[in-house]
């Protein structure tokens, strides 16, 4: 799906439009111009070809993919990871921090062994370990073809979650990742050692007052082309009150 001249949605599960597997998160494709794309997020992996077809049908070859920039370390997100890096050649970049949540793809430190048992993910679900070639910090500066890109890491939802400012030549995109989804709505998970923490919002949200973002880009449910930055206001202001008055996203289950 075309949003704009510069970013096509590519995938998307049940918490989405559905146009790929359902378990799948927003997969976003940037076109940089010059031959250069990138993707963010990888989907969950259970059926990666499926976004390729959606690139392809695009007119877009996925050999130009350069870097698959990863939000976050959860399944639906990184399960793809190793399908890209193993058939296009992409690099896959993600925080530091998660970096090895990816390469050892331990089901426990994942959440997946949680999610599995709260009846997310089926059983014999396994996700790939992948290599990360990218370990990115915070304010970093990133080149996709004619387009800059910059880093915020957002802990909150995880640990060391990315969120990407992408300036482009129409507009300016914030993929928000699971950090802030339609509404305002923040998203914790609810075990021991999950990584979400109350903390780690407050202490970023400053991060994210005055983005001036247009294009509003969750990795589930809607997202908006235009005056994006109500949304990230939302997450400011909830986090600014002695008693968090914010809203939680609270998916479904969809196995
Ligand atoms: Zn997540």
């Amino acid at each position: 799906m075309k949003l704009t001249n510069e970013v096509y949605l590519v995938g998307g599960g049940d918490h989405g439009i559905r146009l790929t597997h359902r378990s799948d998160c927003a997969v976003y494709l940037i076109d940089g111009g010059d031959n250069q794309l990138a993707l963010i997020d990888a989907g969950v992996g259970a059926d990666t070809r499926a976004i390729v077809r959606n690139i392809e049908e695009h007119g877009f070859n996925p050999e130009n993919i350069k870097v698959v920039y990863l939000t976050h370390y959860h399944t639906d997100h990184i399960g793809g990871a190793r399908d890209w890096r193993d058939w296009f050649g992409c690099k896959v970049a993600i925080a530091a921090e998660e970096a090895p949540f990816v390469e050892n793809a331990d089901e426990e430190k994942l959440g997946l062994k949680v999610a599995k048992e709260a009846g997310y993910y089926p059983k014999d679900f396994v996700v790939k370990p992948c290599p990360i070639d990218i370990k990115l910090g915070d304010d970093q500066e990133l080149t996709i073809g004619q387009l800059k890109m910059r880093t915020l890491i957002s802990p909150g939802h995880t640990l060391a979650h990315i969120c990407y400012v992408l300036q482009g030549k129409e507009k300016r995109y914030l993929f928000a990742g699971d950090h802030i989804t339609y509404g305002g709505l923040v998203s914790f998970q609810n075990y021991e050692n999950s990584g979400s923490s109350l903390d780690g919002y407050r202490n970023s949200a400053h991060k994210f007052v005055g983005l001036n973002i247009d294009a509003f880009l969750p990795s589930h449910m809607l997202f908006t082309l235009n005056r994006g930055q109500t949304e990230v206001d939302l997450m400011v202001a909830a986090c600014k009150n002695l008693f968090f008055n914010g809203r939680f996203y609270a998916p479904m289950r969809i196995f």
